[in-house]
């Protein structure tokens, strides 16, 4: 039954972009609406960095919401009694079970949102997310604004820089601490980089 608006039952949507998108932040905006809604249960949840499944606070521009961080997709099915929306961050991050994970929650009447990046730095799909884009009933992408000096264009590419210059298509997504200074910056499609790819 849906409640009002702002509950959809059964309802997958995604919210992606690049870095610097506000993506996290259309999220617990989306969410947080639901804590004047009297009777409503909703969760956050984000991967986790390390091996621990804890309560973490997220933020951005002053939210703040109660999240929790889970080390497996599966372990989201545990805490999910009575809920009628649950809420995911950096999607991207967990194996390919989240899509398993987040089809029971919609077989389950549970409304899901899901934010994270669309593109890697490669400017290729990342991970999941095709699939979570292919099953979502309701899209939305955000952008940035291009960081390259005087372009200001809309920005829907992850610029990756190594010591100030765009990492190579064949370099590991994880760089060995000490060997170079890692930044991303949100690019459009002209000025996204990516030695190598074609
Ligand atoms: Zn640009």
């Amino acid at each position: 039954m849906t409640k009002n608006n702002l509950i959809n039952p059964g309802v997958l949507e995604v919210i992606c972009g690049p870095m610097f998108s506000g993506k996290t932040f259309e999220l617990i905006h989306r969410v947080e609406k639901l804590k004047y809604l009297e009777g409503s249960k909703y969760l956050f949840f984000k991967p986790a960095r390390d091996t621990r499944t804890k309560k973490v606070k997220t933020r951005f521009n002053g939210i703040e919401a109660g999240c929790i961080s889970v080390k497996k997709a599966d372990e989201i099915l545990d805490n999910i009694d009575g809920c009628d929306l649950i809420a995911i961050d950096e999607t991207q991050f967990f194996q390919k079970n989240i899509v398993e994970v987040i089809e029971k929650l919609l077989k389950s009447d549970i409304n899901v949102i899901v934010a994270g990046l669309d593109l890697d730095y490669r400017g290729e799909p990342f991970g999941v997310m095709s699939n979570l884009l292919a099953m979502a009933d309701h899209v939305e992408k955000l952008f940035a604004t291009c960081f390259h000096p005087r372009c200001n264009r809309k920005a829907t590419r992850t610029q990756r820089l190594i010591n100030n210059k765009p990492a190579h298509y064949n370099d590991p997504i994880f760089i060995v601490e000490g060997s170079g200074k890692e930044i991303y910056e949100a690019r459009c499609i002209r000025h996204h980089i990516v030695p190598g790819k074609y």
